[in-house]
């Protein structure tokens, strides 16, 4: 396809797949909902092959605990039964995937040091689903490569769209978790903070656990909150800044009887 071509289709693509994030920006969208779903739980399905699930019953437990104290308060088009995972691998990972896939690596629980800082992370993670950032980055990509619909897309390695889908994910090679842009971050910290208030887990934990995040990234690993995260700084400014939208949510959810207690 020639250049004019190509940016001939990412203008009418862009005037045909908007979308709008759940704190108000507008999203180029061009794969649907049920493809990423599709492409989320093939790469879940990867990532378990390649990894190493970890079999400490109870880390298991408290993780899955925190995740589906999270995912029961999801809006309707989200709950069901995610599926949450722990991975053996010592990094401070964790991500969650269309598809209502959870995966944390058992190295975040050494930097999460109690449910609420554990529920900041996943409320991250499941936040940027619920605001569709793997789907807007996958449809960046797609007009950046001159790809016009999402049926062309495959996630077999042997494609040359399977780079395209992981990336959108935010899995690099190897199931390496990827930060996502800027403006996706910030997103999903606000966003995350009100699913986590939701559940009835305190977000003001979230401020210790970004600065253990920052502290334990002094070493030489990079974990994925950091690589491309607004400083630490302004992110805990952010967040001090929408607390007092969010203790209140919690206020509500604990009145409603949500005190999660996963130890
Ligand atoms: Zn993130």
């Amino acid at each position: 396809m020639s250049r004019t071509v190509r940016l001939l289709a990412g203008l009418l693509l862009l005037l045909v797949g908007c979308a709008t994030s759940p704190l108000g920006r507008s999203q180029l969208m061009l794969v649907d909902d049920a493809q990423m779903d599709q492409m989320g739980a093939q790469a879940f399905e990867q990532l378990k092959s390649e990894g190493k699930l970890s079999t400490d019953s109870r880390k298991n437990a408290y993780v899955t605990c925190v995740s589906r104290a999270i995912t029961n308060q999801l809006p309707a088009e989200f709950q069901g039964s995610w599926e949450v995972r722990v991975f053996d691998d010592d990094t401070a990972n964790a991500f969650a995937l269309p598809g209502q896939k959870i995966g944390v690596h058992i190295g975040l629980l050494k930097v999460a040091k109690n449910q609420d800082q554990l529920a900041t992370v996943i409320g991250h993670e499941v936040a940027h689903v619920l605001a569709k950032h793997g789907a807007e980055r996958v449809s960046s990509q797609m007009v950046a490569q001159g790809i016009l619909s999402g049926a062309s897309l495959a996630l077999d390695p042997s494609s040359s769209t399977s780079g395209l889908i992981l990336q959108g994910l935010g899995l690099g090679a190897g199931g390496v978790t990827m930060a996502y842009g800027r403006s996706h971050e910030s997103e999903a910290d606000l966003y995350g903070l009100d699913l986590m208030a939701k559940a009835g887990f305190d977000p003001r934990q979230s401020i210790p656990l970004w600065e253990n995040m920052a502290a334990a990234a002094g070493g030489d690993r990079a974990p994925e909150f950091l690589s491309t995260h607004p400083h630490p700084e302004t992110r805990i400014a952010d967040l001090q800044k929408r607390m007092g939208q969010v203790l209140p949510l919690m206020e509500q959810a604990r009145a409603a009887g949500r005190r999660p207690r996963c130890g």
